[in-house]
């Protein structure tokens, strides 16, 4: 869990001087707190479901729609050329490098999962995968119980914290937006690159990799390689131990790798759903 990068120092600098051009250094002021709360944010979608006229509000709307209409095209073009129903269009147009992202208090990027925020001490804000490519899941296992990972991630001098938490029962909790750099890998690039997930449990019972856990966790892994359009393979879904420079041992050997990835490929969402097309 521990992260060696944690001393962001030099990197937060980088970061507000590249926000600091044009529109994007407005962003962070205007984080979107549409009052709407957690109603949309189920959805799975970024910009929080339903009320798409309410939620970019501002007055200005026919403008900005303008705006994200010509960047979709763009975007559209490099999918292939595809022809892609608008409402195709509408859901990826978050994807499109320079287009604010809109937060919404309390939305989720997993679908079901129970929102509960990890300590602001443990992530960096970030807007993946725009300033960042998102292609890589890390696997982690607690070595502890569900609530024992909730109360460390929520402990701002824990200096750790993942996206997500699943419990052997199967209940998901996310923590961190996929947006953010959790501090979970121990490496920063890793971290950069990747979605964390922790699952409730310890290395050396394999009984407590419960079925319910392997499918919450596989129907999870599986929309993130769906959200960023990468494979679902050993390349690209790795173990804590697998990240380089880590002294971490987890997931350890009980964690069916073989099993995991066959169950992330059948929860695959539908082809039309996935990003990139
Ligand atoms: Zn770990």
């Amino acid at each position: 869990m521990r992260d060696t990068g944690y001393g962001d120092g030099g990197r937060v600098g980088g970061n507000s001087g590249k926000a600091g051009n044009g529109g994007r250094s407005g962003s962070s002021g205007k984080s979107g707190r549409s009052g709407r709360g957690r109603a949309g944010g189920t959805g799975g979608s970024r910009k929080g479901g339903g009320g798409r006229g309410a939620g970019t509000g501002k007055g200005a709307d026919g403008r900005r729609l303008g705006r994200r209409a010509l960047l979709i095209g763009g975007g559209a073009a490099l999918l292939g050329g595809a022809v892609l129903a608008r409402e195709e269009l509408e859901r990826y147009w978050w994807l499109v490098p320079g287009v604010e992202k809109e937060r919404v208090e309390g939305a989720l990027d997993h679908p079901g999962a129970e929102w509960t925020a990890a300590s602001r001490a443990n992530w960096r804000r970030a807007d993946r995968p725009d300033d960042y490519r998102v292609d890589r899941v890390v696997i982690h296992v607690v070595q502890g119980s569900y609530p024992t990972a909730l109360k460390v991630f929520k402990d701002p001098f824990h200096g750790a914290a993942a996206h997500y938490v699943v419990r052997e029962d199967g209940h998901v909790a996310q923590m961190i937006r996929e947006l953010d750099v959790a501090f979970h890998a121990g490496n920063r690039e890793m971290n950069e690159r990747s979605i964390g997930i922790e699952h409730e449990g310890f290395v050396d019972r394999p009984e407590d990799f419960t079925d319910a856990m392997y499918a919450a966790s596989a129907r999870l892994t599986a929309g993130i390689c769906a959200r960023y359009g990468f494979p679902a393979d050993r390349e690209h879904i790795i173990g804590h131990a697998e990240v380089p420079g880590t002294d971490h041992t987890d997931p350890g050997p009980h964690w069916d790798w073989d099993r995991y990835l066959r169950l992330v490929r059948a929860a695959a969402p539908p082809r039309k759903e996935r990003a990139g097309g």
